[in-house]
């Protein structure tokens, strides 16, 4: 019996080696790299863009004019070298963020206290409790291997604990552990630490090498494309041209002939693969029925969040092991802030724009100036304009929500000035990233596991089932939750098929 989506109405049929459901970072890399070595791809994206979450944005000012600003993705930090080849492969700039000067701490009484370097003036007790948090955390990446975390010396037990249950296990330094726990819970996984294990917050700052890695600013948040983060997938479509459809979400994906022997005639249940399908990984026969294209092919890569996988109806079902493990896996919640200014009035000051507060609302803040053309100006140089970047993560985020617009905004706004002075409040123009109400993304900055999820289901995430392989930076190794994880993984896939097609 035919289903709804595959009655739709008239649409044409592609015949194609590799059919690609997405086009952010990972799906584009994934067909950039089959279609150079001559494998025929078809792109299915559900947007009217590509780029995922990296997306070029504008803002328009009180006086009307227009602002560029990056609604997602952006920064790119010295490990993340398949990405910083690509950049450069495709002809791509970038820039340094704006550093000079001094960083600016809240503590958690909110006094306020400026310092420079990377050790922030906290008492020495509160600073030998950091140093000694930071060092267990590293010495924890070091027995992990990024590719397999569910492996490492007891992963499971690791798994079962919070990453905010694990920290205080190691201190009662309340200061301590809130300052520890931002660069992960609210900086990465934007979701409360409570919520997560230790072993997914030991993966996190495997992923960028150590956590002294994501500790350090200058080195996690180093460098912006020319012209913005989604110029990347911008040109990897230009490459693929046609192949790509955008406006056209995958419904269904039709990929395996049911097992016989799973029937229940007795119970009227219909065979499927509840057991799995052999040779995983082998070209087969996969059909996606999308709202503007069918497109059938021999593989298919689904390169969407983890989190939406289940939005596509599978003909015959996922085996029962994927079923399970793709409802453990969901995204953060984070609202990226966007001010503009006349000018960069801090660095006047001597301040650098970056603060810190771990507790506060805005628990971290940066000077995010644009420089260089952008699709909303020409310049050449740095933009004239003062740009502030901040995040608001997990409740916060919740309750800032629920607010009337201009409440927030003047929150905001006052939590900035905390920071970096009153100034801060009479921006020109304001802009709040929103990915958790875009319907093929629902959250930000990425997805990660439910506590005790990555030791139990992690090893099945880059796994291929039958034909389809699985491609996003949320199941990357190195890169995990960053564009550079997405670029390595469409490879990673794309390269994995053609080994099994040639
Ligand atoms: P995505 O970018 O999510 O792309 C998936 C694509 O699949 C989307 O285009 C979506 O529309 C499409 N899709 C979904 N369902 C369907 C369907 N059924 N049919 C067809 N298409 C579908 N990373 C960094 O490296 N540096 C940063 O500074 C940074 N900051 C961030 C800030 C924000 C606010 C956000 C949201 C993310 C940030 N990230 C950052 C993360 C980075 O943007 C992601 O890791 C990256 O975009 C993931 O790429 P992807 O291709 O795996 O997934």
């Amino acid at each position: 019996m035919s289903t709804a989506f595959e009655l739709l109405a008239e649409r044409p049929t592609l015949e194609r080696d590799v059919v690609v459901i997405g086009a952010g970072p990972a799906g584009l890399m994934a067909a950039y790299t089959l279609k150079k070595a001559g494998k025929s791809v078809a792109v299915v994206e559900a947007r009217d863009r590509v780029g995922g979450r990296t997306w070029n944005g504008k803002v328009k000012d009180i006086n009307g004019n227009e602002h560029f600003i990056e609604i997602g993705g952006q920064w790119i930090s010295p490990d993340q070298t398949r990405l910083i080849d690509l950049v450069n492969e495709l002809g791509l700039a970038t820039f340094k963020r704006y550093r000079d000067g001094e960083n600016v701490y809240l503590a958690p009484d909110g006094t306020r206290h400026t310092y420079t370097g990377d050790v922030m003036p906290v008492s020495d007790k509160t600073n030998t409790e950091m140093e000694k948090l930071i060092n267990l955390l590293n010495a924890k990446v070091d027995e992990m291997d990024v590719e397999s975390p569910w492996e490492m010396p007891n992963a499971a037990e690791l798994d079962a604990i919070s990453f905010r249950d694990w920290l205080k296990q190691h201190s009662d330094d309340q200061e301590a552990i809130d300052n520890v726990s931002i660069y992960i819970a609210s900086g990465m996984l934007t979701k409360p630490a409570h919520t997560f294990s230790a072993l997914q917050a030991i993966l996190m700052a495997a992923s960028a090498g150590s956590f002294s890695n994501l500790v350090d600013e200058d080195f996690i948040l180093d460098e912006r494309v020319v012209g913005g983060m989604q110029s990347v997938s911008l040109k990897l479509a230009k490459h693929l041209g046609d192949d790509v459809i955008l406006g056209s979400p995958v419904r269904q994906l039709n990929w395996a002939a049911p097992d016989d022997s799973t029937a229940d005639v007795l119970n009227n249940v219909a065979a499927d693969v509840r057991n799995g399908v052999p040779n995983n990984g082998a070209p087969g026969d996969v059909t996606a029925y999308a709202d503007k294209v069918i497109v059938k092919a021999k593989n298919a890569v689904l390169a969407v969040p983890p989190n939406l996988y289940h939005r596509l109806q599978y003909v015959p079902p996922l085996p029962r092991e994927q079923m399970v493990a793709h409802q453990h896996i969901s995204m953060g919640l984070v609202i990226k802030v966007h001010a503009v200014y006349k000018t960069p009035f801090w660095r006047d000051k001597g301040l650098s724009g970056t603060g810190f507060g771990g507790g506060h609302v805005v628990q971290e803040v940066y000077d995010n100036t644009n420089y260089g053309p952008n699709f909303a100006n020409d310049n050449d140089g740095e933009d004239p304009h003062g740009v502030l970047v901040s995040f608001i993560s997990d409740v916060h985020a919740e309750r800032l929500w629920a607010l009337p617009e201009e409440e927030r905004k003047q929150e905001i706004l006052t939590e900035l000035a905390a920071y970096l002075g009153e100034e801060t409040m009479h921006p020109i123009a304001f802009f709040l990233s929103d990915m958790a109400a875009e319907e093929w993304t629902r959250g930000a900055y990425a997805a990660s596991y439910d506590l005790g999820g990555l030791s139990r289901w992690g090893h099945l995430q880059n796994e291929p089932t039958g034909p389809i392989y699985y491609a996003c930076s949320d199941i990357a190794a190195e890169g995990y939750q960053h564009v550079d994880g997405a670029v390595r993984q469409g490879e990673i896939a794309a390269k994995s098929i053609m080994e099994q097609l040639s």
